[in-house]
């Protein structure tokens, strides 16, 4: 049976009251959270194994609302997104199974050791990225980029995503979800909304897209559909609680209160919408109107970092900046935006994104001995080191990971893949690939 018990850790529960333990234990039985409390009030029962966790702060594992596993890291910069689109379209046209399955090994893992326990990864050869997850440990939805309109023939099928669905929805002992993936309006037909409608009635499975990236794409949508964006969504019955849209950059008004009487949740990717000069979404008047409002990287393609503290920490400064009020996005609401609000975002809140007791035991632990974590002094708020888990830690400071109860990062390492072989695996596909994809491009550009 899988039990232990850490002690004398910081305990940051991200629970419905941000309740802070400065010395705390947690339990943890057959993979679930079976206790948790200071240190006085807790007895940990006999014949678990003890994890004595001095100098570290215990958070639940980061969840990280919208991703792209990829090898095309750094190889596509300095354009606009519209500009970058012929690109990242070439990795596609050149993806293979063997391509997918190394692809989501390595960023599963990076996402690992930069304390995700959780990714939402919209790809392709879907089957492959979970025989990867499962190597790994990692909890995943998996949303296939299906495509159907004329041309886009390169990605997922419609009937791709519903045989995943057939084969690996609720595999792993649950960790595996599978959710229709839709990629953009201009990439699927009303018949693919349809079908997603379909499926979710069919099988209780979220629906999971692109909306208002970039202003021009709106325009572009309001010019072909004669709607914008969240009206076309919403014209196809696409937007419901159990849809998560990623960006989101470019509602109006209107639109967040569309969106938040329907209950969509959003997949808020600063980082890519900086990179990729998309704009900055209003995540503060979509908090202020109820709107589940999650974290994403959107992958290494257009990010180039899988790490949520830095999606968090740059969520915060980057409204802070362009509104001149150095109050807005607080530490705590970024912490809640990289958990439990991701969590609810891909309909998991009841298992995972906070440390309650019947929770499942996805456990972040941090070391805070470390120069950027220092001086720590710990209060029922959350003192300085909550401000700092924000602004100041990062991947070096991931001591330990959990998911299920299971240890999937000891010391900063994986414990249950060979670091060294994902990593030379890795570099040799990505190198093929980038060859592959200069090819393509060179006999695309004499075919013009
Ligand atoms: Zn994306």
């Amino acid at each position: 049976m899988n039990r232990f018990a850490i002690r004398n850790a910081a305990l940051f529960t991200v629970d419905p009251h941000n309740r802070v333990i400065a010395n705390g234990i947690l339990i943890v039985e057959d993979g679930r959270i079976r206790a948790l409390g200071e240190a006085s009030d807790i007895t940990v029962p006999d014949g678990y194994p003890i994890i004595d966790a001095e100098g570290h702060a215990l958070l639940p594992g980061l969840i990280d609302c919208h991703s792209h596993t990829s090898l095309m890291r750094g190889v596509t910069e300095n354009m606009q997104l519209m500009d970058w689109l012929p690109y990242y379209q070439l990795e596609h046209r050149a993806l293979t199974e063997e391509y997918a399955y190394h692809s989501a090994r390595l960023c599963y893992l990076e996402a690992l050791k930069s304390g995700t326990t959780c990714v939402m990864d919209m790809y392709r050869f879907m089957h492959r990225c979970a025989d990867a997850a499962g190597e790994i440990g990692l909890r995943v939805n998996l949303a296939p980029y299906v495509a159907d309109a004329p041309g886009k023939d390169f990605f997922a099928t419609r009937a791709e995503n519903r045989a995943l669905i057939h084969s690996h929805h609720g595999s792993q002992n649950g960790r595996i979800q599978v959710w229709m993936g839709l990629e953009h309006l201009f990439y699927c037909t009303a018949d693919a909304y349809a079908e997603a409608l379909q499926c979710q009635r069919d099988y209780g499975v979220g629906i999971h897209t692109h909306a208002c990236e970039q202003r021009e794409e709106d325009q572009a949508v309001e010019e072909h559909f004669g709607r914008r964006s969240i009206a076309q969504l919403d014209h196809y019955g696409i937007l419901g609680e159990r849809t998560l849209l990623a960006h989101c950059v470019w509602l109006n008004d209107e639109e967040i209160k569309r969106l938040a009487d329907a209950g969509t949740a959003i997949a808020h990717c600063p980082i890519s919408n900086a990179k990729l000069a998309s704009g900055v979404a209003r995540v503060p008047e979509m908090l202020a109107a109820g709107l589940t409002v999650g974290l994403g990287t959107d992958g290494p393609v257009c990010n180039n970092s899988l790490s949520l503290f830095e999606e968090m920490k740059f969520s915060s400064l980057i409204q802070k900046a362009t509104r001149l009020d150095a109050t807005v996005l607080p530490a705590e609401q970024m912490l809640r935006m990289a958990t439990i609000n991701g969590a609810r975002a891909l309909g998991l809140e009841r298992d995972i994104g906070s440390l309650e007791v019947g929770k499942r035991a996805d456990l972040l632990l941090l070391d805070l001995k470390t120069p950027n974590m220092t001086p720590a002094e710990i209060t029922p708020q959350g003192g300085n080191v909550l401000w700092n888990l924000v602004f100041a830690a990062g991947s070096q400071n991931v001591a330990s990971v959990w998911v299920d109860g299971r240890q999937l990062i000891a010391d900063g390492h994986a414990t249950q893949v060979n670091e060294a072989e994902v990593l030379s695996q890795a570099q040799a596909q990505g190198l093929r690939l980038f060859q592959q994809c200069r090819d393509i491009a060179h006999l695309r550009t004499r075919m013009l």
